[in-house]
This record gives C-alpha cells, sequence and structure tokens, in this order.
C-alpha cells in the first residue's frame, strides 16, 4: 500500500522480504532474502535515498547496517527497539505520563505468582491480568489471561514454552469501555529548513474479537476535544522522546465515559497501522497514512490528516482468511472500496480490507452492516 501510494508522487521501490511471494513484489523490486543477510541488504541499500519499514521486527542490527549504508533511514532503530519490547513501551508511556496497565517484568514462574499475589498497593497487578511475551507477539499471540491463582503454571508454560530465559511482562486486566488508536506523523525537516510539522488523524476506534481487529471506525464516536487534545500531546511526547520520522501509531484503552474518560497506553507501532487504511479513501487529499508516511521521511510537505471533504467517517472491514472474497463481490457504489492484498488466504490471517465512508455516524453503520452481510468474512 505504501508503493502504492508512492508511485503517483514518482517514487520507485525496492523492497526487501524473506517471502518470495510478498504483494509489494507487484508494485517495485523485490529482493528476496532473509533480513540478516548483509550481502541482500547492500545490495538493498545501493542508491536509495531512503528507507523505512513497515513490520517493526526488523533487527535492530539490520536498521543499525542501512543506517551506515542509506543516506536516511526512518523511523530511527532505536524506536525499533523500544517498540520491539512491550516492558520499554510501558516505560516510555511511564515518561511521558501516559496511565499504563499495571505491569511487572517476569522470567521465572517463581517471578510470576509473586506479581500476581501482590495488589496494587503492594506494587503488584492482582487479579485478573494477562500474562504476555515481552518480544514478537501479535494479534494476541504470545499471551495468556490469569483469572485465578491456579491458572499460573499453565499460563507460563503456554507462553514461556521452553525458553530457558523466557522475557515476559505480566499486565492487570483493563476493563476498558473501548480500544483507541491515535495515528500521529511527523515530518523530517524540509531541505534547508529546521521545521518539523506533527499532524494526528483524529482518534480512531477499534473493535476486536479474539485479540484480532476486526473493524476500525474513524472518528471515533462521541470524543471530546480535549481527549483528542490529550491523546495528541502523548503522542507529540512519544515522537520527541524517540526522535522519531514517519507515522508512528499509539494502541489505547479507553477507560470511563464521557466526562471520566482516560486513556491507558496498550501498545506503539513504529509504523503506518492497520487501523488507518481509512485514511486511503477517508482521508483529505494527499493524507493517506501512506503517502504521509513517504512524505514525512522524505522531508516533504505532508498532506493533510482531516477528512475528505463530504466524508463525515469511515470505517475499515478486516477480510481474515479464509475465504478470500473476490472484489467482484464487493458492491462499487463508491461508498465501499476492496483491498485485496494478494497473500494466500489461511485461518486468522489479515489477507484485505473493505473501506466504508460515509456522511454521518447512521450512515456509516447502516453500511457496515450491508457489507458485512454481503460479503461473508468483512470485519468479522
Ligand atoms: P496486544 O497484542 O497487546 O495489543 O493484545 C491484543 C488484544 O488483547 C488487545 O487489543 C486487547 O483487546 C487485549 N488486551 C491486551 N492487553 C490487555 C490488558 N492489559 N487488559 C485488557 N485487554 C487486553
Amino acid at each position: 500500500m505504501m508503493g502504492l501510494a508512492g508511485i503517483p508522487l514518482g517514487i520507485r521501490f525496492r523492497f526487501l522480504d524473506p517471502d518470495p511471494d510478498a504483494p509489494a513484489g507487484d508494485v517495485g523490486e523485490l529482493i528476496t532474502a532473509p533480513y540478516e543477510d548483509e550481502e541482500a541488504l547492500a545490495q538493498f541499500a545501493r542508491g536509495l535515498d531512503a528507507a523505512t519499514y513497515e513490520f517493526e521486527n526488523v533487527p535492530s542490527r539490520v536498521a543499525g547496517f542501512l543506517c551506515s549504508h542509506c543516506p536516511a533511514v526512518f523511523p530511527p532503530p532505536k524506536a525499533l527497539e523500544v517498540c520491539q519490547d512491550r516492558l520499554l513501551e510501558k516505560r516510555l508511556f511511564q515518561r511521558v505520563g501516559l496511565e499504563t496497565p499495571r505491569f511487572a517484568a517476569v522470567a521465572s514462574v517463581e517471578e510470576l505468582r509473586a506479581a500476581v499475589s501482590r495488589d496494587a498497593s503492594g506494587g503488584g497487578v492482582g487479579l485478573p491480568c494477562v500474562l504476555k511475551t515481552r518480544r514478537f507477539g501479535y494479534d494476541g499471540k504470545g499471551q495468556a489471561m490469569i483469572h485465578s491463582e491456579g491458572d499460573i503454571a499453565g499460563a507460563f508454560e503456554a507462553v514461556a514454552g521452553h525458553s530457558k530465559e523466557p522475557l515476559l511482562i505480566v499486565e492487570s486486566f483493563v476493563e476498558f469501555s473501548r480500544e483507541l488508536s491515535l495515528i500521529c506523523v511527523r515530518s523530517a525537516p524540509e531541505k534547508g529548513g529546521s521545521a518539523r510539522t506533527t499532524r494526528f488523524y483524529p482518534l480512531v476506534e477499534n473493535r476486536h474479537t479474539g485479540g484480532i481487529l476486526r473493524v476500525s471506525v474513524a472518528p471515533a464516536p462521541g470524543i471530546s476535544a480535549e481527549l483528542q487534545r490529550l491523546a495528541e500531546t502523548i503522542g507529540a511526547r512519544v515522537l520527541d522522546e524517540l526522535d522519531y520520522k514517519g507515522v508512528l501509531t499509539l494502541e489505547l484503552f479507553q477507560v470511563g465515559q464521557d466526562a471520566s474518560a482516560r486513556l491507558l497506553g496498550n501498545e506503539l507501532a513504529p509504523r503506518v497501522h492497520n487501523s488507518g487504511h481509512w485514511t486511503i479513501e477517508g482521508s483529505a487529499c494527499g493524507g493517506s497514512q501512506f503517502e504521509n508516511h513517504l512524505r514525512a521521511i522524505l522531508g516533504w510537505p505532508l498532506g493533510m490528516t482531516t477528512m475528505r471533504e463530504g466524508i463525515g467517517c469511515a470505517a475499515m472491514l478486516n477480510l481474515i482468511g479464509p475465504p478470500l472474497p473476490h472484489p467482484s463481490g464487493v458492491r462499487a457504489e463508491g461508498w465501499s472500496h476492496p483491498h485485496l492484498y494478494a497473500k494466500a488466504s489461511r485461518t486468522g490471517r489479515k489477507v484485505g480490507h473493505i473501506s466504508v465512508t460515509a456522511k454521518d455516524r447512521a450512515e456509516l453503520e447502516t453500511r457496515i452492516e450491508r457489507v458485512r452481510q454481503e460479503v461473508p468474512n468483512a470485519g468479522r
């Protein structure tokens, strides 16, 4: 999708992906190699103006190698390091004044037992709580719920596996009213200048089932100007801390409603994000998250992050395989648009999405329902 956004701007792409069937091969030169292959990395970096990634698990050594072979590498390797470790993310949230679930780093079942048995006043996480791997978890993978002391040993075994030195984090379970995300974009200074521009898309409401994002709605309904401002203030501080350029996504839990709403930090994604795919159709001209990420890392003026004229709200319905619908099965009425990623369909894999736009909230929800009825695995 980044390639598709950049081609009309005259940007040409080279991609590195270990998978020979990577869909990016349709929109640019594809080098197929493991990320750590230095020869392939050197071939990849040759002649590039800028390098970026849309996957946070790129080894930081690889980002370091690129930095010494390419004039601009964004986001900075430091952002990758933080976003690859849930513990570092939580500590960053604390530094910027964003509340988090109570958490503790644990490396053994004894440490887990100690963290769970102490309540908040004793510095523990209490019950119920969620045990997670610190690294390489996504979509609820590498996680286990702990409802009672009797679950502790089983949860530890399920998440730590056979690892001799497991790196885990246990978090209090948050009774959130909904999940939100804030997509932030900060540009590198334009040539010869020093001013950076920072923009934010409206907060997005994310609806998950089984730990997997199914539907995103933008702007999230019922967000006060104060809550949007608060999220943006936190977002700007995170960008500052990481010396960040490009698109960054803050995944948040909203606790409470209306005037008593609070935000807690869940995760950070140093990249364009699934909850921002609606921006392709929903945002003002030139303002999709993909185009803005490219503009940001190239030091070009950013596009708008407001809604496109005539569009009050938008949604993104994930297509989760199998089966893969045929695009002709998605209505073509100007308000719904299919995006199929040309990925092999596997159970639980995101293989595409459908964007829906509308003038107002009621029309959007009706349209989401229509698409869900017509396309069997859309948004579910
Ligand atoms: P994650 O991969 O950490 O984003 O977790 C996947 C999903 O699990 C989140 O989107 C939430 O729906 C849920 N989840 C994760 N952590 C917590 C928590 N501490 N409290 C409540 N729900 C959680």
